[in-house]
């Protein structure tokens, strides 16, 4: 079938025909047949350089040789046990290393159940009920966070089927806005159990910190006895070898993950502070648990992917990523457009907005609309991105210079029809 009869026929029998929103785009999607290194195929043979990587978790190039055969080893002695492994120690063991922060994990299945987890945990710890989240940020698709949310729900802020009751615990203030956190804790801090950051906010496009803030917001946290949870779940095992906490200098007490972690697997994990990690059943009294959770195919892609992550890999991403932002710079100067080309280490997008983004109000003022034109030229170019202004795009270390060289081109070419220059 082709991929209009499929999109066609998906629709009928899966809801909107994706089993994820963004992934939906018009007139259809296409579909995939393989992925390999930096490169995404779909059914009719089109042969696209991948920057979406699913949204974040392909870091080593998709179906990375070396994790496939350690993965497929795994998959011969068993793929679910409901028992500990030793390659669980071993990856928990991995990601204390790594993180500034990290002194206890628990592994789950996804970001969303991370980030469930580390605010019942923040919870638990504190006795206050009220959580601080920022306008856009995204921490997945619980009840708890689809307040204001960034990612797909940028197009449904106020999911239906959430009882009042439980997101009016959920506070929000814009990002790297002092005064508006400080008024916010003056009047609520003794009810407020955490904060939930996106140090990189990576569901509203890219919008980096304000250093000074990520400080500011470790330390009103620390005054007022507020736990300061930094979702990691894009950034982590990404921006650096300890994620961005270790970029930017700033220990947060507790840290979420998923993406990277699983090597391509699903995979969530949280961790942070022993004193507050005791508190998980069964050391203590915060409940939770997952039949997959810790499963040993998606430990093992993570530890295999770990196992190639050093100093020199994220070095030399970075690179590649300042390689490709300074050639689109230069496409988008010589253009003449005035737009906003974003990004830090192997994260980048183009804004199309005069102003430059620091939240989610001025990101709203980007043209989405001229976005999906730019998108759709894309793709014709053979160059694959989220189709959304409000994601982020991503490089891999299977990308080459002849792949970054073909997707400035595409940009180059893609900019020229959406502003019919
Ligand atoms: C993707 C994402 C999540 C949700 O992770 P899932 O694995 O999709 O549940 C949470 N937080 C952030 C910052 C994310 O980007």
């Amino acid at each position: 079938m082709n991929p209009k009869e499929l999109f066609a026929e998906s629709k009928t029998i899966i809801p909107g025909g994706v089993n994820s929103p963004v992934r939906a785009f018009e007139p259809y999607p296409f579909f995939v047949k393989e992925a390999k290194g930096s490169h995404i195929i779909d059914t009719e043979g089109n042969d696209y350089v991948d920057h979406c990587l699913a949204y974040g978790p392909i870091l080593l190039g998709h179906s990375d040789d070396d994790v496939m055969a350690d993965v497929y080893n795994q998959m011969k002695m068993g793929t679910a046990y409901g028992a500990p492994t030793e390659n669980e120690v071993k990856l928990a063991k991995e990601v204390i290393d790594r993180v500034p922060c990290a002194e206890m994990v628990r592994f789950v299945n996804s970001g969303t159940e991370a980030t469930m987890a580390a605010i019942r945990l923040a919870r638990g710890f504190t006795g206050r009920n009220k959580i601080v989240k920022f306008e856009g940020s995204y921490h997945g698709a619980h009840d708890y966070v689809l307040v204001k949310s960034g990612s797909g729900a940028a197009c449904l802020p106020d999911s239906a089927g959430i009882p009042e009751d439980t997101t009016k615990n959920t506070l929000s203030v814009p990002f790297n806005d002092v005064e508006a956190l400080t008024k916010l804790i003056d009047e609520e801090g003794e009810n407020i159990a955490c904060i939930i950051v996106e140090p990189v906010m990576g569901n509203i496009g890219c919008v980096e910190p304000n250093v000074k803030y990520l400080k500011f917001l470790r330390e009103i946290t620390e005054e007022n006895d507020i736990l300061l949870i930094f979702d990691e779940v894009i950034t982590g095992f990404r921006v650096s070898r300890g994620g961005a906490q270790e970029y930017y200098g700033v220990k947060p007490d507790l840290v979420t993950f998923a993406k990277v972690l699983g090597g391509g697997f699903p995979i969530g994990a949280y961790a942070g502070k022993k004193e507050i990690m005791s508190l998980i059943a069964p050391a203590g009294p915060v409940y939770q648990a997952g039949t997959f959770s810790g499963n040993p195919i998606s430990i093992q892609a993570g530890l295999s992917t770990l196992n190639k992550l050093d100093y020199e890999f994220y070095g030399n991403l970075a690179r590649k990523g300042d390689y490709l932002r300074t050639n689109i710079s230069d496409i988008v100067e010589d253009l003449n457009l005035d737009l906003q080309v974003v990004g830090l280490a192997s994260m980048f997008q183009i804004y199309f907005n005069p102003e430059p983004v620091v939240n989610y109000e001025i990101a709203k003022k980007s043209d989405a609309k001229r976005f999906l034109v730019y998108f759709r030229e894309l793709l014709k170019n053979g160059v694959f991105i989220p189709p959304s202004q409000f994601e982020c795009n991503f490089i891999s270390g299977a990308h080459t210079e002849e792949d970054l060289d073909k997707t400035a081109q595409g940009i180059e070419n893609a900019l020229k029809v959406a502003w019919q220059l």
